[in-house]
């Protein structure tokens, strides 16, 4: 039998009758219901999509190990951040706006999402190529990603949309900015940085408290693509970075990033000049210097991109002791729309699935529910006297408590005495950015808001915002859209 290929069978293991024939009234005559082989072969095959991400539809990603090489127990009780400690973890990358059979090098964020298997329960870190994002407030979130992907009425991506969601929010100038300069378009996704983007908490074995944002800094270098290399690739193999992680893994080059940390200390948050939990601004490295504290290596493929890349479900929410929420409104927002969406997408057992198990024990008393197949014993509730789990608070030693006050409101954050929606950005253009970066970036706007749907009252809008971050920024803007 070893010589030979295993024989097909159903999904049960009973031997299948033919690969190639129905079972019919003679040679020629109709198809019997009764041939429940292919009855169960069809019907499968049109339950083989979930749907899509909403955003972030198309991605790869593999596995790696996560090596901490300073010590910040200081900063955080965190078992994965402890000196010297390895932890296998998964990295999901992707774009945002296109769907699952869109191009990879289209001018667009990277998603940037990473699953720690810890010895203490799953962390995740779901960030992007960007340290910041296009809106402070997730009430906005289903109408900005709207306007990125398709018209109501003739299913097209467009411009005019996008520019007119953008100029109704400034906030959006900073991430905005990122994605016109030839970053919006890396070349690989090794060739890109990640970060947590959102502020974290962070609390140490005392139950002291700080802020922190995560920087993923690759170390394959920065490269990106002209916008024209980019649009080529689309048409010449819009699988891409797909290929790229998957062959350079596969050839034994793993690339790495090293994970730097900005720590801040509890109490600056209050009266820091912008507001620390705006996920539209970032901390400047001048107040808060990047720490280095260990890296990471992608070292293995996937083996099943269904069953691994398009299932994972990854999400803020998981959260180990020693780190915690803080105030970001988008934070607090995607603790709920990413589990959500997995429930949605994937079913309420997802974390069962083997890319999201924890390698940590779970004793939940959640229970049933579809595909379900590894249900708790009795006991099935908490507390009891019959020797169950019982919750143990000094995990968390108070470490992720403190103390807020107010009036319920629908409201803006509260201004900090630098917040203002173009100075980042305008530091982005004035201190960062080459000449060379400059000029590509005004082409780029140039290029994506002479798209023909963008009508010339758009495109004023479109100088006036760009004016607003820099007068040479909006002149160069100006003079290639042609407005006065
Ligand atoms: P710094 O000069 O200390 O830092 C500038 C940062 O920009 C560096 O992290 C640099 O890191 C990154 N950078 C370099 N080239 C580009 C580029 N073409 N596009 C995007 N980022 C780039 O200044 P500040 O911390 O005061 O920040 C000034 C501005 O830099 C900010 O307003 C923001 O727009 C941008 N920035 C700031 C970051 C932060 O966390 N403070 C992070 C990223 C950008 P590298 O070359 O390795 O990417």
């Amino acid at each position: 039998m070893s010589d030979r290929v295993p024989f097909t069978t159903n999904d049960v293991g009973v031997p299948a009758p033919s690969d190639s024939h129905s079972q019919s009234v003679g040679p020629n005559g109709p198809l019997l219901m009764q041939d429940h082989y292919v009855i169960q072969k069809m019907a499968h095959f049109n339950r083989e999509r979930v749907p899509e991400r909403v955003v972030h539809a198309k991605g790869g990603g593999a596995y790696g190990e996560l090596e901490i090489t300073e010590d910040v127990s200081q900063y955080t009780k965190a078992d994965l951040f402890q000196k010297g400690k390895r932890t296998p973890l998964f990295l999901r990358f992707s774009t945002v706006a296109g769907e699952l059979g869109s191009a990879d090098t289209a001018r667009d964020p990277r998603g940037f999402a990473l699953k720690f298997y810890t010895e203490e329960g799953n962390y995740d870190i779901v960030g992007n190529n960007t340290p910041i994002f296009f809106i402070r407030d997730p009430s906005n979130f289903s109408d900005f990603i709207h306007s990125q992907k398709r018209r109501a009425d003739n299913h097209l991506r467009d411009n005019n949309m996008q520019w007119d969601f953008w100029t109704l929010k400034p906030e959006s100038a900073h991430q905005v900015s990122f994605l016109m300069t030839d970053r919006g378009t890396p070349r690989s996704w090794r060739h890109m940085h990640g970060f947590g983007s959102h502020t974290f908490m962070w609390y140490n074995a005392d139950g002291r408290k700080f802020w922190v944002k995560y920087h993923f800094k690759t170390e394959q270098g920065v490269e990106n693509f002209t916008a024209d290399e980019a649009k080529a690739l689309e048409a010449q193999d819009p699988d891409f970075h797909i290929r790229d992680l998957w062959t350079s893994i596969n050839k034994g080059d793993y690339p790495s990033w090293k994970v730097n940390v900005q720590v801040m200390p509890f109490e600056d948050a209050a009266d820091y000049r912008f507001n620390p939990f705006d996920l539209t601004k970032v901390w400047p490295h001048s107040d808060y210097p990047e720490i280095t504290i260990g890296r990471f290596t992608l070292n293995r493929n996937p083996e099943n991109y269904f069953a691994e890349v398009e299932q994972v479900a990854l999400e803020p929410s998981n959260l180990v002791p020693g780190i915690a929420m803080s105030p970001d409104k988008m934070l607090q927002g995607r603790l709920f729309s990413y589990p959500d969406t997995h429930r949605y997408r994937i079913g309420a057992n997802y974390n069962e699935l083997p890319v999201n198990r924890s390698v940590a024990p779970v004793h939940s008393y959640n229970r049933d529910g579809q595909g379900r197949h590894n249900n708790p014993a009795d006991p099935v509730y908490a507390p009891n006297t019959v020797g169950g789990a019982a919750a143990d608070p000094s995990f968390y030693n108070d470490g992720d408590s403190y103390n807020v006050t107010g009036e319920i409101v629908r409201s803006a954050y509260t201004l900090h005495k630098e917040d203002d929606d173009f100075a980042q950005p305008r530091a982005l253009w004035e201190k960062v950015l080459s000449d060379g970066e400059r000029a590509n970036m005004v082409s780029n706007i140039v290029g994506h808001a002479s798209a023909p749907e963008v009508t010339a009252d758009m495109k004023k809008r479109v100088v006036e915002y760009w004016t607003n971050v820099h007068p040479d920024l909006g002149a160069g803007v100006a003079k290639g859209l042609d407005v006065a």
